[in-house]
């Protein structure tokens, strides 16, 4: 490609840095000018082609400057209305001029009408295109007919780059078609290939290239999930020492989803090298417990074990459960943070470094220079989207030593949908806690406008008065931190003023750790009855006496975020509420968030309409930094192609190993280093 240098950087903003990135620069849709349909005829609310000549042009000033153009073939006539134009365009839109329109036919105040359609001059009898039009995604500056021709140059340069890189028998299985052929058809489509097929991309070229695009993915993660399991691990053997008390003392059996865990774990923890496996679980399953149980198995072997959290606020509560649990087994448990004193930090990293304390619990305090282990067995990791890949290789490397990694056990609070597990954390295992301990009731929700905040101040005073405890979520104001306080701040001064004989608390994330940790733990004692709280309270807080929510602002919250917050309350055995409160008007997407919150309580069913709302942004968090996105695939509509590529990726990299670097590199270039971890 020999691209000066302007134009090079506008490709570069399009992701393309050579001729095979233009080559798969594909299009995002297509238009059909391959048919013209008259005015009477054409079909409302698809976008199509129609011609005419022009009969009447002005610019009309009311109700706002606009180019409106009145357009007459054999059957009818449409009105043609440009609401941004140039001066240019008056001139070449006068009446007399035929012309050709491709556009959304709508009926409007005055009959048909289009908006802005693609409008050009043409002569009487002028050919119709014989193939559909593509569209490219494009740039300020970079045309439609730039981009094709680009793309066509490059194609005819470079036939051999689409030299097929999966194997033969694999492509007869799925019953694939030719790459080559799929390129060429997705830029030139015949004419006779359904447009239906070519928008949907359901058409057998896409689906060819979605087919790649998944299976590279699949053969990158994979590789790197070999690579990483080529090292070597110290055996934790499973023994029962330490783990049978530890739940024989607990009030409570474990759900046999939580054993069925439990034992996938250990049996990881068994085996000579390294565990990588997420542990997901719904809010409240019992996450908690199931990374116990592995922590003793490490312990009970004379390792040490890790327990990272990414908030103070859930480390600490994390802290002070697994203390209550473990020194009765006589293990002690180091607790680390960025908060502590100079000299606290180092008696702690101390009794990490001796091997005295066998379990460190902290935040990403953890994994800091001055911190060594005496030897680290297992590191675990809880809501693992919110630390990057960085964060998780360091903690990995606190406890390589003579040749050997640390055991990692990640966990999520926010639900993955199962296609996307299978796709973008494909590198690891995956073990799913899919019930919740029994005499749960979720919590009832209840959508209510924010104008009535009388009935929700009359539901607080009831709930106290029979002793429950109550939550009250402010708004969330993304723009600013500062604003956010102060609101906060209000709110609580507000409700204390409303409720003088209730204790009400505030929590919020510029508190000092010390402090919040004084008012969490008071909320937990019962001392304070309602907690007024920012978002802080989202992740892994476990109140179970607190049995009523208020939610302020609920729209502009997202669904995971509600999902969280709404998992605080429902613990205990009590009925439970949530209120959402929500300011009208309400946009669309938020419409539809509250509507999905309201009906759904499973997280895993939340979290896929999530994705289909929204796309995997969310749930890969830290993750994303880095990690190419799948371009073609929709994992809400591919599933059955990811599976078949799960499938051919096992079979490539067992029999075809040498193919599948090329593959890899076609798709995804240099862009997987992320998974060096
Ligand atoms: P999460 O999966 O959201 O991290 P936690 O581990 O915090 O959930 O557990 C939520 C609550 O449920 C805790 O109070 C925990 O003690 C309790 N719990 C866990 N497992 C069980 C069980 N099998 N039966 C009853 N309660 C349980
Ligand atoms: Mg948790």
């Amino acid at each position: 490609m020999t691209a000066h240098s302007a134009l090079k950087e506008k490709l570069f903003r399009l992701g393309i840095r050579n001729d095979l990135d233009l080559i798969l620069h594909l299009p995002i849709r297509y238009e059909d000018e391959t048919r013209l349909f008259t005015i009477a005829d054409a079909p409302r609310g698809q976008t199509v082609q129609v011609e005419g000549v022009i009969v009447h042009a002005e610019v009309v000033v009311r109700p706002r400057r606009q180019l409106v153009c009145q357009i007459e073939d054999s059957s009818g006539v449409l009105v043609m209305r440009f609401l941004n134009f140039y001066g240019s365009q008056i001139k070449t839109y006068a009446a007399g001029k035929r012309v050709r329109l491709l556009g959304e036919v709508r009926s409007g105040f005055f009959g048909a009408e289009m908006v802005h359609p693609k409008c050009r001059i043409v002569h009487a009898g002028e050919s119709l295109a014989d193939t559909m039009t593509p569209v490219y995604p494009a740039t300020a500056g970079l045309t439609q007919k730039m981009i094709g021709k680009l793309i066509g140059q490059a194609l005819q340069s470079n036939q051999q780059m689409l030299a097929e890189t999966v194997p033969d028998s694999i492509i007869r299985k799925y019953r694939l078609a030719g790459l080559r052929d799929s390129v060429m058809c997705l830029h030139n489509p015949p004419p006779e290939v359904s447009l239906e097929a070519l928008q949907t991309r359901t058409h057998p070229a896409w689906r060819r290239i979605k087919f790649d695009e998944l299976l590279a993915q699949q053969l990158s993660m994979r590789l790197h999930y070999r690579q990483r399991r080529s090292h070597a691990a110290p055996v934790l053997a499973q023994k029962s020492g330490l783990q049978q008390p530890f739940l024989a003392r607990l009030s409570f059996q474990l759900t046999a989803a939580q054993r069925k865990v439990a034992a996938e774990i250990s049996r990881d923890l068994a085996s000579p090298y390294p565990m990588q496996r997420l542990l997901q679980g719904d809010v409240g399953s019992g996450k908690t417990i199931v990374a116990a149980l592995a922590a003793l198995q490490a312990i009970e072997n004379g390792f040490q074990a890790a327990f990272m959290a990414p908030t103070e606020i859930l480390a600490e509560q994390h802290f002070q459960k697994l203390t209550s649990w473990f020194e009765p087994l006589g293990i002690k448990v180091a607790w680390l943070s960025g908060s502590q004193k100079k000299k606290q930090k180092q008696a702690v990293s101390e009794e990490i470094a001796s091997g005295a304390a066998q379990l460190a619990v902290g935040t990403h305090a953890l994994f800091q220079d001055h911190v060594t282990f005496q030897q680290l067995g297992l590191a675990i990791i809880d809501e693992q989207h919110r630390f990057g890949v960085q964060q998780r290789l360091a903690l990995r490397m606190k406890g390589a030593q003579s040749d050997q990694v640390p055991h990692q056990l990640m966990m999520s609070a926010t639900p993955i949908p199962r296609t996307l597990s299978m796709s973008y954390f494909a590198d690891l295992d995956v073990s799913v806690i899919d019930e919740l301990p029994p005499g749960r009731s979720p919590a009832v929700t209840k959508l209510i406008a924010g104008n009535r905040r009388d009935e929700i101040i009359a539901r607080i005073q009831q709930a106290c008065e029979q002793g429950k405890q109550v939550y009250w979520v402010c708004p969330l104001i993304e723009e600013s931190e500062t604003l956010q306080l102060q609101t906060a701040i209000e709110t609580c001064e507000n409700l204390s003023r409303v409720f003088p004989h209730l204790r009400v608390g505030l929590v919020h994330g510029r508190l000092a750790p010390q402090e919040k940790a004084a008012v969490m733990a008071s909320f937990k004692q019962g001392e304070i009855q309602l907690l007024v709280a920012t978002t802080v309270i989202e992740v892994g807080v476990d109140v179970p006496n607190a049995s009523l929510m208020v939610i302020e602002n609920a729209e502009r919250m997202g669904l995971s975020q509600l999902h969280q917050l709404r998992g605080r309350v429902g613990r205990g055995t009590a009925a439970s509420i949530c209120i959402l409160m929500f300011q009208q008007p309400l946009s669309e997407i938020a419409r539809q968030r509250l509507k999905i919150i309201f009906e759904h309580t499973d997280g895993f069913e939340i979290a896929r309409q999530d994705l289909q709302l929204r796309g995997p942004g969310e749930f890969l968090g830290a993750r994303q930094s880095g990690m190419p996105m799948l371009r073609f695939a929709d994992l809400d509509r591919d599933g059955e192609l990811l599976t078949a590529a799960q499938a051919a990726a096992e079979a490539m990299l067992n029999n075809y190993p040498e193919m599948v670097q090329r593959h890899i590199e076609r798709w995804l270039g240099d862009k997987t280093e992320y998974l060096r971890v």
